[in-house]
């Protein structure tokens, strides 16, 4: 078994990228990939562990997309198989730091004006060195007590449409694929079934368009996926020959309901999928 979507405490999972190598080394898993939201800067003590613990290890990201969908749905784009040192990758990386942590400031400044006490130097503690996201900050809010959980922090202040709401900037669809294609990884659309299409039918042909501007393949293993969606993506990509990936989304004690490679209990992702990834992967490198 493997699992190719994971997050670490570089972003909003809780373990660090060795915690993760140690525990998928416990689970007897054979790969497992790092797909931080971005950030790329987990991904050296990554590597640096699957090495020493025999683990193979895919350099992974996840991107969040600029892009009109239904329904409040969302487009996520996976790098993998990403060269960490490609240029126009830190470059995009950094700016898309920068932005976060003028929306955290505007958060803070929200969360204020509504009377809650909480600082930015609080917030920049509890990220550490991870890129700042909202479940930081709803995180610090339980803490205080001014919330009972996490989900509360979002139902009361930080969800879409709620007092301490901020856009966040994103990056366009081209955008990112060309920066993943130019870090020589596979942009692979995550959890597609969470672009929030009514019918599979509809997902199917924005997949058909991302393909035209680059998209290389797709997650077909995702615990919430319905079986609709498995069974047309898995005949998608046998007719039109994209490369399949898929993974827990496994966020540590963040997302508690969540295992590793198993996700909510029903998921088995095979060695095959990491197999086919990594000799599509090669056999892109020696194209012309
Ligand atoms: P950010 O990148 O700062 O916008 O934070 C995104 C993360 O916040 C997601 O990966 C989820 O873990 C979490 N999140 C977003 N919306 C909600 C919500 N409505 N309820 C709970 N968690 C959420
Ligand atoms: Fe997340
Ligand atoms: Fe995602
Ligand atoms: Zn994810």
């Amino acid at each position: 078994m493997v699992d190719l979507h994971m997050h670490s405490n570089f972003s909003d999972g809780s373990d660090s990228p060795t915690q993760l190598v140690e525990k998928a080394k416990q689970l007897g898993l054979t790969a497992i990939a790092l797909t931080d939201h971005d950030t790329i800067d987990g991904i050296p003590e990554f590597l640096e562990a699957g090495e020493r613990l025999g683990i193979h290890t895919v350099p992974g990201v996840e991107i969040s997309v600029d892009t009109k969908l239904p329904n409040n749905g969302h487009m996520h784009m996976l790098g993998l198989f990403i060269d960490p040192k490609g240029k126009k990758l830190k470059e995009t990386l950094d700016y898309l730091r920068t932005q976060r942590n003028l929306r955290a400031e505007k958060i803070i400044r929200k969360l204020n004006e509504l009377g809650v006490n909480i600082t930015l130097e609080e917030l920049l503690e509890e990220a550490g060195e991870g890129s700042i996201g909202r479940p930081h900050v709803a995180k610090i809010l339980v803490r205080k007590g001014v919330v009972g959980s996490i989900q509360e922090a979002f139902d009361i202040y930080l969800a879409k449409g709620k007092p301490a709401y901020m856009d966040k900037v994103k990056l366009g669809e081209e955008d990112a694929i060309q920066m993943i294609h130019d870090a020589g990884g596979f942009a692979i659309l995550a959890h597609p079934h969470l672009m929030n299409y009514p019918t599979f039918e509809e997902a199917r042909e924005r997949i058909m368009q991302l393909r035209e501007i680059g998209l290389d393949g797709f997650e077909i293993y995702y615990s919430t996926m319905p079986e609709e969606y498995t069974r047309g993506l898995i005949e998608l990509a046998k007719a039109e020959g994209f490369v399949v990936s898929g993974g827990s989304d496994y966020h540590g004690a963040n997302k508690d309901n969540i295992e590793m490679g198993t996700g909510l209990g029903n998921l088995s992702v095979p060695d095959e999928i990491y197999w086919n990834l990594k000799e599509a992967h090669q056999r892109m490198r020696v194209a012309p």
